[in-house]
């Protein structure tokens, strides 16, 4: 027979699942002697069962009644008993913490009798228990009964005046209540319940309705916290603050949340219940003072609080209540910390003996890291916001604004700040966006050309900030409300909220990421950042490796901890002033001139190369061969069509229509790039492959590593291996081979590819594009926040790794090929490689490694930490 029903005696901490945070923590403060009124908890079963079925399951109500009488028998009077009567909170209560998300109802049992009752336990106080009264009338008609709040606030309002609600006399809460019980009977044709079970009947089911409603459920999407887990429900016998100035409700933490610091921290409001608090009805004074109003419970609160740290091992928060000089706990729970105080606490507990080193990596995420490693706006500044886009790589960034890269590159020359604004960018404009300190697009998603480059750089971006109105030609924007920003005006723009402000926002450096370069731990927080860095890459298996392909990048991602470069994009070296021999390339009529092509290129290749192996100082660097369609690198159909309209065009210009035309493609992405072009034009892989043989004959120690992408079917990975192998074995340089592992079929086939493959890296972007179907350059701007609104995921796949799907392809990739090939090295070097879920899926998955750029290695040596220890993987919101 299910139990729904669990005394707080019966409970403990770790039945989260159950009983929610509150009811589990409320019986652990039971169990441990503190002061607790006696209750019991409805588990969140009962109300999954409720959620789906629309009725309460058999046996709750038995159960309910069972426990209620128990604790009536304990209390030596019943609910709502017209003399002396028990009043009862009832509260919500889920696994993961949603502050103010659901509802509470407070004073269950109170009626026109009762009311009575209770002012005789006060010793004659008919004020407190007309006040209690209107309360319960007011949070139930809200709560229970679906009545406009506003209407019981006006109430309140027009007979306060200027007054303070405790200035309130017993009559006028008396006539209070009359009016209240007139709102209930206007609004829902019925009296105000007088029952008291019934009122409990009806309070507990609207907290179970509360998960479901509209601010929870957005809340639940922001904090990724899954829908159907349903909420608990506790029973609470009621104590009373609001009895008069000797009693009186309050909040705190045990150290600051803010920064860590060990201290008093907290909130107390004098003759109030509860939700005064939380509602700012009145100015709360410092808890410290408490000290002076009632000492015995200060002090008794400070010593409960000390016993909670202890026992909890963590920073604890705390509500209580003051009845008459008697404290009692009302709630605790592991408290919210900002990302700075995360690293503090969790070694200031391990000095203090009460956590290990180990349980300190688990106690911070890498989440925390990247926001500790974001230059930031001074959050006292007023600022103006102007548009609100995509968070595509976060950082505070300010300067003026420039619609092109080689405006961007001449002002930077010049010394200045510069935010390159476009519609959206494309490989052209990675000079400008080099030379700007963020860049901001109007159309575009995640993984835009923009995103996807400025992560990699480290560099701040808002993208797909559709308000925006970009006119390049005219050199301005406009946002709404008829504003224009022309060329050379300063924006402020925030990678980490994606908002956009008018003028200069003052910002604030990382001194985490002056760490990271290099500098030596000189405050509390760096020294805790170091501490637990150095830790997780002890116990880490996963090794981490960058995404890079210049040697300032490389560089970079050595001082940050990368083990090697996973993925070095050669497509980036084709831009530029050789440009020129791509389209001679593209152009060549014949063998001859194609080969010409390619034997301009090759030395400025093999010249890349040797910057970036003499940067990795004798780490692993995989380099991929040229992977995007040719068309890329071609100039603009329009802008060519308009030349040779216009009679402006050269012979070259001419031509190169005839071949933009030929190559232009329906969906490029799907069409000749990758692998093929390696098959389809002779020459061009070998040329690479040469590039990188003769330079790493050049840089003693050099690792080089070949990887081919857009690998679909073994045969054609045993075609262009063959042919590169033949190079390195001429040339007398030892290479692995291997490819990426970026299509459904190659993941499906991978047993035959692992048979001409020495390593797999997972390229994660376009696994997911062909998993899905989903366009990964147009699809976030175009629909995901409606898929995001409507729960088709929690997260982009983009962003996060899509276990089910896409990670299932890996799986079994990884499966199929060691079986075949027991060595194979095993990496994943799409975007997914620097997100902390994704850093643990690959983990479990048993990868040897991850790539993610530079600036997020970091964040995945720390999650690496993290996920070798097992536990920390289920619960660490
Ligand atoms: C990938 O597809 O995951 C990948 C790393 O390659 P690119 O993003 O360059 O297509
Ligand atoms: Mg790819």
């Amino acid at each position: 027979m299910a139990k729904y029903v669990y005394d707080f005696t019966e409970g403990n901490k770790d039945l989260k699942d159950l009983l929610g945070g509150k009811g589990a923590n409320l019986a652990e403060m039971t169990n441990l002697g503190l002061p607790v009124p006696p209750g019991f908890t409805i588990t969140s079963e009962a109300c999954r069962h409720y959620l789906a079925e629309g009725a309460v399951p058999d046996g709750l109500e038995r159960e309910v009644a069972e426990h209620l009488t128990a604790m009536e028998k304990r209390m030596g009077k019943t609910l709502g008993q017209a003399d002396d009567p028990l009043l009862v909170s009832v509260r919500s209560g889920a696994k993961f913490s949603m502050p103010g998300m659901m509802e509470t109802v407070l004073n269950i049992g109170l009626n026109d009798e009762s009311v009575h009752g209770l002012a005789k336990q006060a010793g004659g106080n008919d004020r407190f228990a007309w006040d209690s009264y209107r309360r319960l009338i007011q949070m139930f008609g809200k709560t229970v009964l679906d009545i406009d709040g506003e209407l019981f606030e006006q109430a309140l309002e027009s007979l306060k005046g200027d007054r303070q609600d405790t200035d309130l006399g017993a009559a006028e809460l008396q006539g209070l209540v009359e009016t209240f019980k007139g709102i209930v009977r206007d609004q829902t044709g019925k009296d105000f319940p007088a029952d008291p079970r019934e009122q409990m009947r009806l309070a507990v089911m609207a907290v179970f309705d509360s998960w479901n409603a509209p601010r929870a459920i957005l809340y639940r999407r922001q904090e990724r916290i899954p829908a159907d887990l349903g909420t608990a429900v506790n029973i609470v016998a009621m104590v009373f603050g609001n009895v008069g100035n000797d009693s009186g409700t309050g909040v705190a933490f045990t150290r600051d949340p803010g920064s860590g610091q060990q201290g008093i921290y907290g909130d107390y409001l004098q003759n109030a219940q509860g939700e005064d608090v939380v509602a700012g009805i009145r100015n709360t004074i410092p808890l410290q003072e408490l000290e002076r109003l009632d000492k015995s419970s200060y002090d008794e609160l400070l010593r409960i609080m000390e016993t909670l740290e202890n026992h909890y091992r963590d920073l604890c928060d705390i509500e209580f209540t003051i009845e008459r000089g008697k404290l009692w706990m009302l709630q605790t729970r592991v408290g919210k910390r900002t990302a700075a105080a995360a690293f503090c606490i969790a070694t200031q507990l391990v000095d203090q003996g009460l956590i290990t080193l180990d349980e300190a990596v688990t106690r911070v995420t890498g989440d925390q890291l990247a926001q500790l490693m974001f230059p930031r706006f001074d959050s006292g500044t007023e600022k103006k916001k102007i548009a609100k886009g995509m968070n595509a790589s976060p950082g505070a960034a300010v300067g003026k604004v420039v619609f092109s890269s080689e405006r961007a590159v001449e002002l930077a020359g010049q010394g200045e700040d510069v935010i390159l604004v476009r519609r959206e960018t494309n490989p052209d404009d990675l000079s400008g966006m080099i030379a700007a300190r963020g860049i901001l697009t109007s159309r575009g998603g995640k993984t835009s050309h923009a995103a996807v480059v400025a992560r990699g750089m480290g560099k701040t971006c808002v993208c797909g900030a559709e308000e925006l109105e970009v006119s390049i030609g005219e050199r301005r924007f406009t946002a709404p409300g008829d504003i224009v920003v022309n060329e050379g005006d300063l924006i402020s723009i925030d990678g980490t909220t994606g908002e956009v402000f008018l003028g200069e926002v003052p910002v604030v450096d990382s001194a985490v990421v002056e760490y990271f370069e290099g500098r030596e731990p000189d405050d509390d927080l760096v020294r805790a950042v170091d501490r637990i860095m150095r830790r997780a890459d002890e116990v880490r298996r996963l090794g981490v490796r960058a995404n890079a392909d210049t040697p300032d990048d490389a560089a970079r991602a050595r001082r940050f901890g990368g083990e090697g470069i996973g993925l070095c994009r050669t497509e980036h070296m084709f831009l530029g002033e050789r440009r020129q021999l791509v389209e001679d390339l593209v152009l060549a009529s014949g063998d001859e001139e194609r080969q010409a092509a390619l034997d301009a290129l090759e030395p400025l290749q093999k010249a890349d190369f040797v910057g970036i192996f003499q940067a990795m100082e004798g780490q692993p660097v995989t380099v991929r061969l040229i992977d995007p369609p040719l068309h890329e690198f071609l100039p603009d159909l329009t802008d060519l069509s308009v030349k040779v309209a216009t009679g402006d065009a050269t012979d070259k210009d001419r031509k190169l229509l005839g071949a933009v035309k030929r190559l232009h493609e329906q969906n490029p992405m799907l069409g000749l790039r990758g692998v093929r072009l390696g098959l389809v034009i002779p020459g061009l892989f070998a040329m690479q492959v040469r590039a990188i043989a003769q330079a790493a004959k050049e840089v003693p120690g050099a690792k080089p590593e070949i990887m081919i992408p857009l690998v679909a079917a073994v045969q054609e990975l045993e075609a262009v291996r063959e042919e590169a192998a033949g190079i390195l074995a001429d040339l007398g340089v030892e290479a692995l081979i291997g490819t990426m592992i970026e299509t459904p079929r190659a993941a499906l086939t991978a047993g035959q590819v692992a048979e001409a493959a020495q390593f797999f890296s997972f390229g994660t972007n376009d696994l997911t594009q062909m998993t899905w179907g989903f366009s990964r350059d147009d699809v976030e701007a175009a629909f995901f926040s409606r898929y995001l609104e409507l729960g088709m995921f929690g997260v982009s796949p983009f962003e996060t790794l899509d276990r089910d799907g896409v990670g299932r392809l890996v799986t079994i990739a990884v499966e199929e090929g060691r079986a075949a090939r027991p060595d194979l090295k095993l990496g994943i070097c799409g975007e997914h490689g620097g997100d902390p879920d994704s850093v643990h899926f690959c983990h479990q998955a048993g990868l040897d490694y991850v790539s993610c750029s530079p600036f997020r290695i970091p964040v995945a040596r720390l999650e690496a930490g993290r996920a070798a220890f097992a536990e920390c993987d289920s619960d660490t919101r």
